[in-house]
């Protein structure tokens, strides 16, 4: 029955009625939260397209079950498998520990090169919050998922490599340092290429749901030639190829410099009234202070590897916390896509239908945006949201609400379905 989602020459995914997508059940929690979350997509597909749309779903195998099946911690066949079918899902993954593979999440994101990884923040009413008005907070990150200090290029102290690297620097690159005797050693890596991919896909979707602005967080005032370099890139992608749609920080510095501040000014107001997307940029700490300050003043954000994993927790926790934060790993490209809940296993907590099903809910509500069935996932928003308002909740909000209802996993996509 069901067909391949593939990617067409326009550059725009073409996607049957019938989508086979590949999904990982996942370890720990994965299992509960998952079985809730798939309940709530079909009915909410069926509900909404009367039986026209159905997705067929197809199990891979990637850590603890697939390493009890087949030995492999991520099997090449769940790779294949991916790489064919385009879209998929999955549940939180248990990092091996020791030898092999660093992180099965990693290794999905470099075999398929899937450089963004999509964080959007926003409130639902009723959910419990550390800051006073997380209404504010409606953020969509744009974190690089390939490159920076993430790459994996590090030396330990005390090794040959990491000697000879020292060795190197001091006597062919004449860096001016003194390295301590036992120093471990890792390489930050920016490219061009990979900068500007990033930013060009934040300001194609700030362009596409009609948003005000662009952040590029950065630190680049130290780190000049990797987050400094990744800043001037992202400003050049938008003067160079959205310049009818964008103005810059950098093209207000330039008028500031040959004309002064006022006619700089005048010149972003005139793009702001004109529509025109603000591309910003901020210093990290600054911007790790302005979300609390300042939340309204950000729309879209776009930051390499590293900013972007504190920047998404910090959000997630003002507006709830791990269990509500969804996320997907993108190439838009070639279309490749893995949607995923940002938490881990929570391996405390497996089988015991306890745990918050929201995460996957909502990062499976992303991929139907990104299939175009907008309609679904608004569908499963609207029930969500309204479950909670009802405090009708898992443990996590139970516990910093008053007056709520304790539900379990499944009861409480029970309750969603109930609404759609
Ligand atoms: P974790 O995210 O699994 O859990 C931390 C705490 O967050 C839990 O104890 C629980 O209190 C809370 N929590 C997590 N998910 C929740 C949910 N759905 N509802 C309510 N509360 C929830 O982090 P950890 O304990 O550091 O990591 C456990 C394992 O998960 C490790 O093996 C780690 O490598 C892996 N991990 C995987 C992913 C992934 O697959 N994307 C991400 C992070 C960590």
């Amino acid at each position: 029955m069901g067909e391949k989602i593939t990617m067409g020459n326009n550059g725009v995914l073409n996607v049957p009625n019938t989508p086979i997508i590949p999904f990982i059940i996942g370890d720990g929690i994965g299992p509960d939260i998952w079985n809730a979350a798939v309940r709530v997509f079909d009915e909410a597909v069926q509900k909404v397209y009367s039986g026209e749309r159905a997705i067929e779903w197809k199990e891979v195998l990637a850590g603890e079950k697939a390493f009890n099946t087949t030995g492999s911690w991520l099997p090449e066949e769940t790779l294949a498998t991916f790489k064919e079918y385009l879209v998929g899902i999955k549940g939180p993954l248990t990092t091996p520990i020791g030898g092999g593979i660093r992180s099965l999440n990693v290794a999905l994101r470099k075999e398929l090169d899937l450089y963004v990884c999509l964080r959007p923040t926003k409130w639902y009413e009723g959910v419990p919050s550390p800051v006073k008005r997380p209404q504010d907070v409606n953020m969509v990150i744009f974190r690089e998922n390939t490159e920076d200090i993430y790459a994996g290029i590090e030396f330990a102290a005390g090794t040959s490599e990491s000697k000879q690297l020292q060795h190197y620097l001091l006597n062919d690159l004449n860096v001016d340092y003194s390295f301590n005797e036992n120093t471990g050693v890792g390489i930050k890596i920016v490219s061009e290429e990979g900068s500007k991919r990033l930013v060009r896909s934040a300001i194609e979707y700030a362009i596409t749901h009609k948003l005000p602005s662009v952040t590029i967080v950065h630190k680049g005032n130290i780190m000049k030639y990797t987050e400094g370099a990744f800043k001037n890139w992202g400003f050049e992608v938008a003067e160079t190829e959205f310049a009818e749609y964008t103005y810059t920080w950098g093209q207000w510095e330039r008028t500031k410099t040959e004309k002064g501040q006022e006619v700089a000014n005048t010149e972003q107001k005139e793009a702001e009234l004109a529509g025109k997307i603000i591309i910003k940029d901020i210093i990290a700490d600054n911007f790790l202070q302005q979300i609390l300050l300042a939340p309204k003043d950000y729309a879209v954000v776009a930051t390499l590897n590293l900013n972007g994993d504190y920047i998404s927790d910090a959000l997630a926790a003002m507006v709830g916390g791990i269990g509500i934060a969804p996320g997907a790993n993108i190439n838009y490209k070639t279309g490749h896509a893995i949607f995923e809940a940002t938490h881990g296993t929570a391996p405390r907590f497996a089988n015991t239908n306890t745990m918050n099903p929201s995460s996957v809910i909502l990062s499976g509500v992303m991929m139907l945006e990104y299939l175009g069935w907008q309609e679904a996932a608004d569908k499963i928003v609207e029930a969500l949201s309204q479950t909670i308002k009802d405090k009708t909740v898992t443990i996590d909000f139970y516990n910093l609400m008053e007056n709520a209802t304790l539900l379990k996993t499944s009861e409480f996509a029970d309750k969603i379905i109930a609404k759609l």
